[in-house]
């Protein structure tokens, strides 16, 4: 549409709209014109960075890990799926809390494992129990993705509530599996969300994800990494060295520059982050139809539109359909993330287009 010259305001972004702040950019241009980075390198990742992120993990998750246990990835999506694929068995089931990202599901049954959702209440704030999780455990539950703060709703977990899982998960033999890849980006927290690896006692069944991508506007450089025990770790590598090898060595270099260089520009996408928050939850609250709860993190606001449901959009996917075609405003509907009723909407664009957006959003929903 945008193509054919149409006017669309994209809510649909996974990713920051900002540009990787400079000083990473020219690392990356001095690592290009470095030959050491022209070739191959050892397949789990450059020393330098693996070093890195030791003390980033130390730093920001507040975990002390060895080197050893650090295998850099393509993205955070390559160590999600070689995590799904040391862990799970054919048969084996993953717990999944709903709402959830759509590359879970998928990956778990690309490694032959069975996706359970465990469903959430908004008026929960989109977070799991402990009682809700054992009433979906069996004796096939391998693992259970945490993920916090939350793509599609921003849900963050306090350490308690975190902690209570953790040892939920320790006490009955089950993995966690903890995405923290929005760690940084949270509005109600210090400097990251609480992490359940750190606050559980004795969880030593856990595998960490992690990445550049979201808090540093990275999306485009592809680098990620995981975290667990060597056996784990061992078999992920011996995936990836077949697979996809090392990760581009210049990328690996910006990385190494964004997680040990200067934090101030982590901060300020921070702040606008947290101000086009509070602008779109100010303008969707009282909307007719629309029941929007306010996120803690990552950069989504996953409203409710139940309410303006009818006979022309029966269903968060119609309205959707209806939103691009009629107002040129694109969201991402919530079935995909296990969430029917729901739509996520990326505030990672610019003020003006966010407001604009909005706007015609609910001009749209009013007339309905
Ligand atoms: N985890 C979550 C929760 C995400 O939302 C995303 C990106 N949408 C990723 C991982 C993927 O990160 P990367 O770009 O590093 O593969």
């Amino acid at each position: 549409m945008v193509a054919e010259g149409r006017d669309v305001v994209s809510f649909g972004a996974g990713e920051p709209d900002f540009p990787t702040p400079e000083h990473i950019v020219e690392a990356a241009a001095r690592a290009a014109a470095d030959p050491a980075n022209h070739h191959y390198t050892a397949n789990v990742g450059l020393p330098a960075l693996r070093s890195a992120i030791r003390d980033y993990t130390r730093s920001y998750s507040g975990v002390d890990i060895e080197e050893s246990q650090i295998l850099v990835t393509n993205g955070a999506k390559q160590a999600i799926f070689q995590t799904f694929a040391a862990l799970l068995d054919p048969g084996d089931e993953a717990l999944l809390p709903a709402p959830h990202w759509v590359t879970y599901p998928s990956g778990i049954e690309l490694a032959g494992g069975r996706a359970v959702s465990v469903t959430t209440r908004m008026e929960e704030g989109f977070k799991v129990d402990v009682d809700a999780l054992e009433r979906h455990r069996t004796e096939r539950t391998k693992l259970l993705v945490f993920v916090s703060p939350s793509n599609p709703t921003g849900a963050v977990y306090t350490a308690e509530e975190a902690r209570a899982i953790g040892e939920w998960a320790r006490d009955n033999g089950v993995w966690v599996v903890t995405d923290e890849i929005y760690q940084r980006l949270v509005y109600d927290e210090d400097e990251a969300a609480p992490s359940i690896a750190a606050v559980t006692e004795g969880l030593d069944d856990v595998v960490m994800i992690n990445g550049v991508a979201k808090s540093f506007a990275m999306t485009g450089w592809r680098v990620g990494w995981m975290i667990g025990p060597p056996d784990i770790v061992g078999a992920a590598a011996r995936h990836q060295s077949h697979a996809t090898g090392n990760v581009n060595n210049v990328a690996q270099m910006a990385a190494v520059e964004a997680i040990m260089g200067p934090q101030e520009t982590v901060l300020a996408m921070r702040e606008a982050f947290d101000k086009r928050r509070q602008k779109i939850v100010s303008m969707l609250t009282g909307a007719p139809g629309v029941d929007c709860a306010e996120p803690a993190g990552a950069f989504y606001v996953f409203p409710s539109v139940r309410g303006l449901l009818n006979d022309s959009y029966p269903t968060a996917e119609a309205l959707a359909e209806g939103l691009l075609e009629e107002a040129g405003i694109a969201v991402v509907p919530g079935a995909s993330f296990g969430a029917p009723g729901f739509i996520r909407l990326s505030y990672a664009l610019s003020d003006a287009d966010l407001e604009r957006g909005v706007a015609r959003m609910l001009d749209m929903f009013g007339r309905l």
